[in-house]
């Protein structure tokens, strides 16, 4: 007989074999205003170009609000007085709490105000914010109505912001009068929304500001719809404005998170309600182990993220335990200490971050000092897990982490890398630190964790089938690298389709297998044991800081530079972000007769700087190159003309290692391979020019 199967791996076959058995469970946790009739029904799905799809649909005839979730029954029990939030802003030096009750008072006239703004039921709204407290209260507002919230990333520029009006054309913009960014001090928003709203030809109603004392958004224009946010709160709390919870259908979208695809425009990930409650619920209990209230999570990401989404906003307040939002930066505000105070003073059980924090972290904070500082004193022994994603996690920092921990935190905490997108809502692959709390009928205590394999994201969550496929979409064997993608249907928070683009959906993720798998973009290993190793991105996406960036997106803005004809985006390594986006670009003036190289390769300084201006006016900061090199004839492309960006990112990492002459993989399909070369000779000039200013440094 085969020895029991882990629960994790119980749960997982379950919920592949058997989801209305395995579903029923987690489904009866959440309130329904109606409860639904089934856990999942599928069906083929016609597009107007005529192809046909498979579509599934969670939960179908349930009917729920999500705010009165994680709000309303929470108080309704007796447990008002619970803190939901607590704010850690050490940029303004805040610190605010509030309680379940205090929560349920600020949505219910806030979404009251709402509703006398005009937001109705399936609405767009969008929320452009920083860190604060405010943020969570509008998502959970404009949740209450039954409208749809549709985050944009704070940091992100006047351009982009532009886009995604554009595309989610929002009946309202819910923003504040400025960010503060770590410490380079308060940032105006009023020019970027301004900005933004005169670029997109779509013109929301209403820009809703929030008054930050740091710095005002002075004289708000009513004749164009900006409106003082706490004013309007003030006046309906007088008046006794409130709304009550509009319950949705389980399949009706609870947000929309833009998310960079391979092309320039950003794509609108869909969130159904009834799928993310239920999904969201367990993941956070049976995953994270965060069971209920008296604990706390604190998810240092941002809200603009999927990530922020999840386990900032929305997993915590379903099993009414506590969140920590955090303004703030792992490092500078005011030193890499922060992150290990947040947990001591808030005793914090579980910590997510971002594996590029911790490198800026360990960089800053030689020796973990700062970290030891707290440890000694006892100030760690809460935290009995610390989650990393956003990208791969290198084994090393991994285990110096694991090592930590087991001397300082709580017993067996864990050090756990999950794999998830915007797509997914909830991580794909991680190691279940109460992995019992899956198995319907097991409660959930008492189970070990899976072993913790540094370098791998661990193994499926429930209701994700993995697999490994070649280009032709035929699985390979255990251990072989080939392309992750998933079979459907996908569990229940992730999505099932782009807002208001259903053939894009299908272009997007499902066409490059012909409907069999979906795409997930990445590309890795499952091994012996059937954990998850992430090895990096197959498409033409790059992963900044833990960020997605489209490489078409960057290109798309390198081009408006007026004297670049050509340009070519792939990522470098870098010891701090994973990778930066990195440029090799044709000029204008740089036309065929000039002798080949007659240029250096590496572009004058002059010329990054107005490029990296460019990216950070149309982007963000964040997408700043990490270098260029300019030259002629030295992009690669395919007898079809893509451009195989694949060869250059070799080139370049090899370049980054000093193998120049290492051979690269090029397909049969290249159209020149003499132009591989030229960009091997590119390639290596920059680089050892490089090489030389340093040691004249
Ligand atoms: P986003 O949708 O912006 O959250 O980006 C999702 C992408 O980030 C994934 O498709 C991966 O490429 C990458 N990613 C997220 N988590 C991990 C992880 N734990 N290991 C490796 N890559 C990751």
């Amino acid at each position: 007989m085969s020895p029991p199967l882990h629960p994790q791996l119980e749960a997982l076959n379950l919920s592949l074999r058997d989801p209305e058995a395995f579903w029923a469970d987690p489904a009866a946790r959440i309130h329904w205003h109606r409860k639904p009739y089934k856990a999942l029904t599928r069906r083929r799905k016609t597009l107007p170009s005529g192809v046909e799809h498979e579509h599934w649909s969670w939960f179908p005839g349930g009917e729920l609000s999500t705010t009165y979730n994680c709000v309303d029954r929470h108080v309704l029990a007796g447990r008002g007085s619970d803190v939901a939030i607590v704010w850690e802003s050490p940029v303004t030096n805040t610190t605010e709490k509030y309680t379940y009750q205090q929560l349920l008072d600020e949505v219910e006239v806030l979404a009251g105000v709402l509703q006398e703004e005009g937001v109705r039921k399936g609405d767009v709204v969008i929320i452009y914010m920083p860190m604060i407290p405010a943020a969570l209260i509008a998502a959970l507002a404009i949740t209450r109505l039954g409208a749809i919230h549709s985050a944009v990333f704070g940091g992100f520029a006047a351009t982009s912001l532009a886009q995604r009006i554009e595309a989610a054309r929002p009946k309202a913009i819910m923003t504040a009068s400025c960010g503060i960014e770590g410490t380079k001090g308060a940032i105006a928003y009023r020019p970027l929304v301004e900005g933004a709203i005169a670029a997109s030809t779509f013109k929301p109603l209403k820009t809703i500001i929030w008054q930050r004392d740091q710095l005002r958004w002075h004289h708000p224009d009513r004749l164009s719809g900006q409106r003082p946010w706490q004013r309007l709160v003030k006046s309906a709390r007088a008046r006794g404005i409130r709304a009550a919870a509009v319950p949705v259908a389980s399949a009706h979208p609870l947000y929309i998170i833009y998310t960079s695809g391979t092309t320039g425009l950003p794509k609108g990930v869909v969130r159904e309600a009834g799928g993310h409650a239920v999904g969201l619920e367990l993941s956070i209990r049976s995953l994270f182990g965060i069971k209920g209230p008296g604990d706390v999570m604190f998810c240092a990401s941002d809200i603009g993220w999927v990530v922020g989404h999840s386990y900032i906003l929305y997993a915590p307040l379903l099993v009414g335990a506590t969140t920590v939002l955090y303004e703030g930066k792992p490092v500078g505000t005011p030193d890499a200490g922060a992150f290990w105070r947040v947990v001591e003073k808030n005793a914090v059980n579980v910590l997510f971050t971002a594996p590029t924090a911790l490198r800026a972290i360990r960089k800053e904070d030689g020796g973990n000092v700062l970290f030891r500082e707290v440890a000694r004193r006892g100030g760690l022994k809460s935290l009995r897990a610390l989650f990393l994603a956003g990208e791969r996690s290198e084994p090393s920092i991994v285990r110096e982490y694991q090592e930590l921990l087991a001397e300082y935190a709580a017993k067996g905490a864990l050090v756990v890398d999950n794999w998830w997108s915007s797509e997914s809502g909830s991580p794909i692959s991680g190691v279940a630190v109460n992995a019992g709390a899956a198995v319907p009928g097991l409660g959930g205590e008492g189970v070990a964790p899976l072993a913790i394999r540094p370098g791998s994201a661990g193994l499926p969550m429930p209701g994700f089938d993995v697999r490994i496929v070649d280009d032709e979409g035929v699985e390979v064997p255990r251990g072989t690298m080939g392309n992750i993608v998933m079979a459907a249907p996908l569990a229940p928070t992730a999505f099932t389709t782009l807002f208001e683009d259903e053939e894009r959906f299908y272009r997007g993720y499902l066409k490059r297998f012909n409907g069999r798998w979906l795409d997930t973009g990445d590309a890795g290993l499952i091994d012996e044991d059937g954990y998850v190793h992430i090895m990096s991105r197959s498409d033409d996406v790059i992963n900044v800081a833990a960020h997605r960036f489209s490489t078409g997106q960057i290109e798309q803005t390198i081009l408006s530079h007026p004297s670049i004809s050509e340009a070519s985006v792939v990522g470098i390594p870098d010891s701090l972000k994973g990778h930066l986006p990195f440029a090799f670009i044709q000029l204008k003036a740089d036309a065929d007769n000039n002798a080949e190289g007659a240029l250096p390769a590496t572009a004058p300084p002059e010329l990054t700087k107005e490029v990296n201006t460019l990216v950070r006016e149309q982007i963000g900061a964040i997408a700043t190159l990490g270098g260029i090199i300019q030259g002629r004839g030295m992009i690669p492309k395919t007898r079809s003309g893509k451009t195989l960006r694949r060869v250059l990112r070799e080139l370049l990492e090899n370049g980054t290692q000093g193998n120049f002459e290492k051979p690269v993989n090029v397909p049969p399909t290249v159209e020149d391979a003499a132009v591989v070369e030229v960009a091997r000779g590119r390639v290596k000039e920059y680089f050892e020019a490089k090489a030389k200013t340093k040691a004249k440094l």
